[in-house]
This record gives structure tokens, C-alpha cells and sequence, in this order.
């Protein structure tokens, strides 16, 4: 695996394999890496003749200061894990780098999308994803783009930046990975200590109550039933909520017919985990 550094050398060098007609799959992360982001990177090796994986920890998509400050940083196994996986291209590109001194950051219209939900509970959140991505789609110019479902908004606001600038990329939504008891694997996992670790499956069984207990008519009782099931196990919920599957606009009110979601965002003590599960 080549690991590259700066912006002109990653643009050079993959220009060249697009013009020699290799397509080029792109994994964006963070790091951190578990499962989740290799079964991303396996899926773009499968499709693409050159895999670029980056890992950058963006300043500008954490609302809350101490996140950034905890978010884990394990940089040596992740490299050891993207080699394993075969990875073609590391990108690990500088705070300074990315982020230009004097340079006004973009704005990004992204319509409700940025008033609920995530949105709603972490501020310029998806401002900070969107200028993020938007730089590195720049500096990769992949074919295709691997997004993970766990982070279903997520997904939708890059899709909706996508198409804002017209961007030449196709987008895949890969299923998230999961523990053996289903806890939705994610780099804030780590934190969890041993008594966090086992409250934390209670994301994925209330996910799976509201599957399991959905009836058309009003979602009220069912969202207030979800959110005691956390709040009785020592959980501060930001959101237990039902949304169209397709547009993620919030429904109160089912028709039966109408695909969903159920999405949860809660704290265990400081961790905030989230997790989404389409009913
Ligand atoms: P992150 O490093 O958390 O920003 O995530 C980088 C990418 O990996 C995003 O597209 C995430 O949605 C995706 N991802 C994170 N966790 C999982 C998971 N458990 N399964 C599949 N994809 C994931």
C-alpha cells in the first residue's frame, strides 16, 4: 500500500490510473478502523481496479470539543488492517492541508436534512461532513464512493452535496457491520467499558421492539415506548424516531404501506452512539 501525504501527489498519481482507464473505488473514514470500514474497502476492491482509503479527522464535523479530543486515534493498526485488506492508497492527509489558512469554508444547501435528527442534535455537523468530503472527492475523483449505512443521514447529505456540484461519482450504501450480538461496530465502541459494553446492545434491541411492534396508524406511543426502553437503562436519548426510508422525512402518522426507518441516537454516560434499522 502507498500511503500519500498531500493533496497535488494524490491528484497526480490517480489522474494518471484514470487515464490509463482504472477505475478507482474511495473510502472515506476517519480511522479508527474495525470491520465495518474494511467490509467498505473489500467491496470497493471487488469493483475497482485501485481502492483509495483515507483517514482524516475532521476538525469541522465535531460540534462538541471533547469528542474530538476523545476520538480514538490508532493510526499504526490501521495501517496494519488497510494492508491486510490489500488497500492500493492511504490518504492521510494534514489538518493544514485539508483545511487551508484564510480559506473560506464552502456552505452547503442541504434543505431539511440539516434540521433533523443529526442535524438537529450536532449543529454544522453536516456542514463539516460536506466540506470534508466535498475537498477529498476533489483531490480522489473516484468512480465510486463507499458510504456505510450506520450513518444513514450521513449518507443522504453526501448524496444531496453529490448532486449539488455535479459530481461525475456513483454512490454505494454497504450494510452496516455488526458484533456477533449485533451491537453496531463503530470507533466510539472502544470507549466503552464493560458495564457500557453490555448496556449498549439496548440500541439495537429497541431498534428491533419498533420493527417488531409497528402497526399502521400514529408512531407516538411506539417512539415514546422505544425511548423509555433506553431511558430506564441509563441512557440520555437525543432521538428515538421513525422516518421515510427514502426521503427521511420524520412520520407521525404510518399508512402501512410507506418504507421506514427507525434511527436512534443516544449517551451512555459521555459515549453518543447511533444506530438505524429499516423496518
Ligand atoms: P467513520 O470513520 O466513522 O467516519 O466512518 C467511515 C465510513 O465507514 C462511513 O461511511 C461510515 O458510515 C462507515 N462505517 C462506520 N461504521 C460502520 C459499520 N459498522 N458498518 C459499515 N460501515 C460503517
Amino acid at each position: 500500500m502507498i500511503i500519500i501525504k498531500h493533496i497535488d501527489k494524490i491528484e497526480e498519481i490517480l489522474a494518471q490510473k484514470k487515464s490509463n482507464g482504472k477505475t478507482i473505488g474511495f473510502v472515506p473514514t476517519m480511522g479508527a478502523l474495525h470491520a465495518g470500514h474494511i467490509s467498505l474497502i473489500e467491496k470497493s476492491k471487488s469493483e475497482n481496479d485501485f481502492t483509495v482509503c483515507s483517514i482524516f479527522v475532521n476538525p469541522t464535523q465535531f460540534n462538541n470539543a471533547i469528542d474530538l479530543q476523545k476520538y480514538p486515534i490508532t493510526i499504526e493498526k490501521d495501517i496494519d488492517q488497510l494492508e491486510l485488506a490489500v488497500c492500493d492508497i492511504l490518504f492521510l492527509p494534514s489538518t493544514a492541508e485539508m483545511y487551508v489558512e484564510g480559506e473560506k469554508n464552502e456552505h452547503y444547501n442541504l434543505g431539511m436534512l440539516e434540521t433533523i435528527l443529526e442535524g438537529k442534535y450536532r449543529p454544522g455537523h453536516f456542514q463539516g461532513v460536506c466540506i470534508i468530503v466535498d475537498k477529498l472527492l476533489k483531490a480522489v475523483n473516484p468512480n465510486t464512493l463507499y458510504l456505510g449505512e450506520k450513518d444513514y443521514q450521513q449518507c443522504m447529505v453526501i448524496k444531496k452535496m453529490m448532486a449539488s456540484k455535479n459530481y461525475d461519482v456513483v454512490l454505494k450504501v454497504c450494510e452496516t457491520v455488526r458484533e456477533n450480538d449485533e451491537l453496531a461496530m463503530s470507533s466510539r465502541n472502544i470507549r466503552l467499558n464493560k458495564n457500557e459494553r453490555i448496556a449498549a446492545l439496548k440500541i439495537i434491541e429497541t431498534l428491533k421492539f419498533i420493527k417488531s411492534e409497528i402497526k399502521p396508524g400514529k408512531l407516538d406511543k411506539i417512539k415514546s415506548t422505544a425511548t423509555n426502553l433506553l431511558t430506564e437503562n441509563g441512557y440520555k436519548v437525543d432521538y428515538t424516531e421513525i422516518a421515510d426510508a427514502e426521503t427521511l422525512e420524520l412520520i407521525d402518522y404510518w399508512d402501512g404501506d410507506k418504507k421506514l426507518v427507525a434511527l436512534v441516537a443516544a449517551y451512555l454516560n459521555d459515549i453518543r452512539l447511533i444506530d438505524n434499522l429499516i423496518l
